[in-house]
């Protein structure tokens, strides 16, 4: 059993409760979590360890949205516009997905628990990179991807999704989650989406989809117009949008541990039908700026539960959270700086542990796993400015324990 103490334990508990001169008691959960002086109260033979001047311990971070298989990239993909990259993708596709091999994914993810990260939401494509979420100390919940919108390809898509999902199964432990993404609306038909669904339903696991990235899939699921048409007609023949952004969300009724990612576009309609859905957003505020995306106004968010995610190296040049909740500190220039450090570092954590349906995890509290990072801050600081120093200052932890094992590399 672990009693470690720090100058201050951001809880990341729903009312963000910070602890001055707090100490934690955990082994593989968390068994207590108070000040000093009662927990010297509580255990009067333990033995604490003071984890030094300006430390800090909190809740570990959770990336609830990435693509593994594209780390690769580095500076092959076009940036600057959601089309162009989109076919910048297509082109370079085969070259940044082998460039990324397991070395390349095996070491990203070390990274990951070196810079805080705890838990990650792996989006996979195509199963590549199972084995390093399998072999990693990091909780996975990998999520098989569906997509494609060619109706005499469903029946084949469907039977290789159901294929991959099943193998990921096969590695399912208290650590490893299988669950099923659907790619988006407008690259995945409405039958593969009820039928893919369906299976969710039945194996009861998280789900998520990409949702109003861009202003071309917002202009062309409502229009069947816009910078989509040339992507559509030229390579797929397709004319029209398979469906409506509503009749898309419709289809996610009755789905618990149900997430969209992106959702920068979305309208207040959709928001509200996502409000209904209880589903949580994702935002990946890097990804979104690179790509041209403009950035989702956490003001029209309302109770809507939000969880941050770096997407992949396709679409940024770190998979560090902190530096992801950085940047959406300088990117979300219109809000209170302490308010927004706050809702940051919650998105990172518990909002997170939420949108993953994770939700033994994310916030320190009795009888939640011990997932925890410590690291230092520069110099002394106050309470109130703990939550925008944390994101200033930090990059890398000192020490990151996952269900109590510190897994620092
Ligand atoms: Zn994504």
């Amino acid at each position: 059993m672990h009693f470690l103490k720090s100058d201050w334990i951001l809880t990341c508990d729903v009312d963000f409760t910070i602890i001055q001169d707090g100490v934690i008691v955990f082994d593989e959960k968390i068994i207590d979590i108070d000040t000093q002086k009662n927990i010297e109260k509580k255990y009067p033979n333990c033995t604490i360890s003071y984890e030094g001047e300006n430390s800090v311990i909190m809740a570990g971070l959770i990336n609830a949205h990435t693509h593994l298989e594209f780390s690769g990239n580095k500076t092959t993909l076009k940036y600057g516009n959601f089309v162009n990259w989109l076919f910048s993708v297509i082109e370079h596709r085969e070259e940044v997905i082998e460039k990324g091999d397991k070395s390349i994914i095996d070491a990203q993810l070390r990274d990951m628990i070196n810079c805080g990260t705890t838990t990650i939401g792996a989006i996979s494509s195509y199963g590549f990179d199972l084995q390093s979420c399998v072999e990693s100390k990091l909780n996975v919940v990998y999520f098989t991807e569906v997509l494609g919108s060619k109706p005499e390809m469903i029946d084949t898509l469907l039977q290789d999704f159901k294929e991959k999902f099943n193998i990921s199964k096969k590695y399912k432990s208290n650590r490893f989650i299988p669950a099923i993404a659907i790619h988006s609306p407008y690259s995945t038909h409405p039958f593969l989406i009820r039928e893919a669904l369906n299976f969710a339903k039945g194996e009861n696991v998280a789900v998520s989809a990409h949702f109003m990235e861009s202003k071309a899939e917002n202009d062309w699921l409502n229009y069947s117009k816009g910078e989509f048409i040339t992507f559509f007609q030229d390579l797929l023949g397709q004319k029209k949008s398979l469906q409506t952004p509503i009749e898309f969300l419709n289809s996610f009724k009755n789905l618990k541990k149900l997430s969209f990612t992106h959702c920068v576009y979305a309208n207040k309609n959709e928001l509200e039908m996502i409000r209904n859905l209880n589903a949580s957003i994702i935002n990946c505020p890097t990804s979104n700026r690179l790509l041209g995306n403009g950035s989702l106004d956490f003001n029209h968010l309302k109770d809507i539960n939000l969880a941050i995610g770096t997407d992949g190296l396709s679409s940024n040049y770190s998979l560090n959270l902190f530096l992801e909740m950085k940047n959406s500190l300088f990117i979300n220039k219109n809000t209170n700086l302490e308010k927004l450090a706050e809702q940051l570092i919650l998105a990172s954590t518990k909002g997170a542990a939420i949108a993953l349906g994770m939700e033994h995890k994310g916030s320190l509290e009795i009888g939640k796993d011990a997932d925890l990072i410590i690291f230092k801050l520069p110099e002394k600081t106050n309470i109130k400015d703990v939550p925008t120093m944390v994101i200033l200052h930090t990059t890398k932890t000192d020490k990151t324990f996952i269900k109590g094992q510190n897994a620092h590399n």
